[in-house]
């Protein structure tokens, strides 16, 4: 029996996508051979790449004017392609800091190019979003970038800013987790193994008019423009991971698209902020607005209590609770592969454990 995974990333993946993979992997489509075994050149596996790019579009509703980018090195290359690929020498480049993930990329980022972090959210302890009314924001700025959703610290933009650069977003952990109007934005990237299929894949999603600007050094392997001439197969492409979010693709569509994960995404959210909410032994710092759909960081209010909170959890098949090491506590992420069920059990387990605390 599959317990119920509410790991960060790697994370859990459709049960029915796992096994439509598995009844096709030795033996693709009586084509005798598997996804793994075959050309990325291949009429077969370009006719499931192609079906995998459509199916984003799609879900996403993708503007023709954007290219979809099927990339490797995760979304932590991304930090140090950026600047490479959109900051010109003498250019700023605006950056918002609203955690961990956000501090990385601007870390990364200043070793390519001058970068101006326009506000931060470490005033408040990084327990709630920066009013766009503060940004210091810099004049014709290359690129702003921010992180929508920040997957330790569970601080979710309910908002799209509205600026006059290009807006850059980390959707590593929130991307196809609700409708979303990607003409507001210059790029969108993810790495995949948190809201899509399994790590080694990264989706770019680049307006146009963004390509071809790469700096000098930039190195081939991660210049957007390269990759955009050659259909993301400049070299091997990572194609099982290809496929198998593929599969996850479809398997949105046939559960009625973004507006209808976005129905159950919405009540799996309100169903686990309503316990931790409702009791005296549970607490998010978060502010209300700011609180995150797919990572629910929680810390329960005796530090003592978490060793026997996470033994009680596995023994039921609650897998995977144990918060960030850098800020301790728990925390649950209940994307799109995560069930319904699989929230109401952690509810119930919750109420129990905490019952019994007395
Ligand atoms: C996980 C994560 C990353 C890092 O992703 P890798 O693919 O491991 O490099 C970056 N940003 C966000 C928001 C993440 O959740």
């Amino acid at each position: 029996m599959r317990a119920f995974n509410f790991c960060a990333g790697p994370a859990a993946l459709p049960e029915a996508v796992l096994q439509q993979a598995q009844a096709e992997l030795a033996d693709w489509q009586g084509k005798g051979l598997s996804v793994m075994e075959m050309s990325h050149r291949s009429e077969e596996f370009v006719g499931i790449a192609q079906k995998a790019e459509q199916d984003l579009r799609d879900l996403l509703a993708i503007p023709a004017n954007y290219k979809v980018l099927f990339l490797q090195g995760g979304a932590s290359s991304q930090f140090a392609m950026i600047p490479l690929n959109l900051l010109g020498a003498g250019q700023v480049a605006d950056y918002i800091d609203t955690g961990i993930w956000s501090k990385k990329a601007i870390e990364e980022g200043q070793r390519y190019g001058q970068l101006n972090v326009a506000a931060s959210a470490k005033a408040d302890k990084y327990f709630a979003i920066p009013e766009q009314a503060s940004w210091q924001l810099s004049k014709d700025a290359a690129y702003l970038h921010y992180t929508p959703n920040e997957t330790i610290g569970g601080l979710e933009f309910g908002w799209i800013p509205e600026v006059d650069a290009p807006l850059v977003a980390d959707m590593s952990s929130t991307i196809l987790s609700r409708p979303l109007d990607v003409s507001r934005f210059g790029m969108i990237y993810a790495g995949a193994q948190k809201n899509i299929g399994p790590a080694g894949l990264t989706i770019v999603i680049i307006r146009e008019d963004l390509l071809g600007k790469a700096q000098a050094a930039c190195p081939t392997m991660f210049n957007y423009q390269v990759a955009a001439d050659n259909e993301s197969m400049f070299n091997t492409p990572p194609t099982f991971a290809w496929y198998l979010s593929g599969l996850v693709f479809s398997w949105l569509k046939a559960q009625g698209g973004l507006t209808a994960i976005e129905q159950l995404n919405r009540r799996k959210q309100e169903k686990l902020y309503a316990a931790i909410d409702n009791s005296s032994l549970y607490a998010n710092p978060i502010a209300v607005a700011d609180r995150s759909w797919m990572n629910v960081p929680f810390t329960l209010a005796d530090e003592r209590l978490e060793k026997p909170f996470l033994a009680g959890a596995e023994a039921r098949g609650l897998l995977n609770l144990k918060g960030h090491r850098s800020v301790g506590g728990m925390r649950a992420s209940i994307y799109n592969a995560v069930p319904e069920a699989a929230v109401d059990a952690l509810v119930a387990y919750m109420q129990e454990f905490e019952k019994e605390q007395g």
